[in-house]
């Protein structure tokens, strides 16, 4: 699927959440449904950012999105039970959700993790996607074949020395992934991981300071996996974890 090209407006009349939408891949992401005709819900914890976005969208002739600013850090189930109760109510159903927003944390040793931290990157990274996906089946089952995609990564398919808490929780994603992808097998919602692999983002220079971004893959070139998952044309692909870039 590195190659998947999407027809005009492949994604037209759907509504699309993306977590982390206001820098690096979600911002892409966010833009490149827009441009295939979804309505994109961006949500992130810089309202600034997210404003960005919004303005790129509608100055690409795009359909207006939907700005959400929520901390995942803080946010409760009762914030993510709003959350659908607002789009059930403004759209009436979801047809995709990308979680993509995550926290790197520190890189360290195992032994050197400070539970706060670990806490953390747990909230933002797992419990925060546990409590969005739940209060949004609703909304998702309403759509006529919804898409739920997780952000997974290549630590989060075997751990790597001082990666901790964020390899760790990588796992627990794509284990949740597999979860609910078998208990809905039987239903019109399909559930996968992407692991974007290495890509131009603040994420990935604070994990590899020294590395020239120049070698990297920049967001707008790992897409192609991410618009196949967000189309109808992955209706039959559920329980997968696929790359979005060849193997470096
Ligand atoms: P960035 O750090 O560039 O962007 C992350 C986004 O998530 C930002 O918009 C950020 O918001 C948002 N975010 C972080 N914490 C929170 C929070 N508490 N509440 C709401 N939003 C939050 O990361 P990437 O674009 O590089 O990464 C996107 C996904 O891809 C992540 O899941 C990451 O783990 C994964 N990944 C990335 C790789 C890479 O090489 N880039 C490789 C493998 C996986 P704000 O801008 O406001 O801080």
């Amino acid at each position: 699927m590195f190659d998947y090209q999407p027809k005009t407006n492949e994604l037209r009349d759907k509504v699309i959440l993306v977590t982390g939408a206001g820098d690096g891949i979600g911002k892409v992401a966010a833009k490149t449904y827009a441009s295939l005709g979804a309505t994109v819900i961006l949500l992130g914890r810089t309202t600034s950012k997210l404003e960005t976005t919004y303005d790129e969208i509608i100055a690409d002739q795009g359909p207006e999105p939907a700005i959400v600013p929520l901390d995942l850090k803080g946010a409760t189930l009762s914030h993510y039970q709003q959350m659908n109760a607002t789009i059930e109510q403004e759209f009436g159903h979801l047809d995709g959700l990308l979680h993509n927003a995550s926290l790197l944390g520190h890189l360290r040793p195992f032994s050197q993790i400070p539970l706060d931290e670990w806490q953390e990157v747990m909230q933002v990274n797992v419990t925060a996607e546990f409590m969005m996906t739940q209060a949004l089946l609703p909304t998702l089952q309403k759509a006529e074949k919804a898409s739920i995609i997780f952000t997974s990564s290549g630590v989060g398919r075997k751990g790597r020395a001082h990666w901790g808490s964020y390899a760790v929780s990588k796992f627990a994603t794509e284990g949740m992934m597999q979860v609910l992808a078998d208990e809905f097998e039987n239903s019109s919602m399909r559930f996968n991981c992407i692991n974007p692999g290495a890509t131009r983002t603040d994420m990935r220079a604070s994990a590899y300071p020294g590395e020239d971004p120049k070698t990297l893959k920049t967001p707008e070139q790992i897409m192609p996996l991410y618009c196949y998952l967000m189309s109808d044309a992955s209706a039959e692909t559920t329980g997968q974890s696929l790359d979005a870039q060849p193997k470096r």
